[in-house]
């Protein structure tokens, strides 16, 4: 189990990368909107995508099993 965040500052794809806590590129506090505790990334992505349904993608350093552009 880990905890997850969504950045909330898109980045220059219009991304919103969901990652967890202990990613070394974890958004600084402000841009950080917690989802939640989740067994695995593709919880998390679903989770973010209620925010960003278009947009919530994997961190390709911390989930990269979810990331997909
Ligand atoms: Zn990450």
């Amino acid at each position: 189990m880990a905890k997850y965040c969504v950045n909330t500052n898109a980045q220059d794809n219009g991304d919103h990368e969901v990652h967890k806590y202990t990613c070394e590129w974890l958004p600084i506090e402000e841009n950080r909107k917690y989802l939640g505790v989740f067994d695995n990334c593709h919880d998390a992505v679903q989770e973010a995508k209620k925010t960003y349904p278009t947009t919530a993608d994997g961190c390709k350093h911390c989930s990269p099993e979810c990331h997909t552009r």
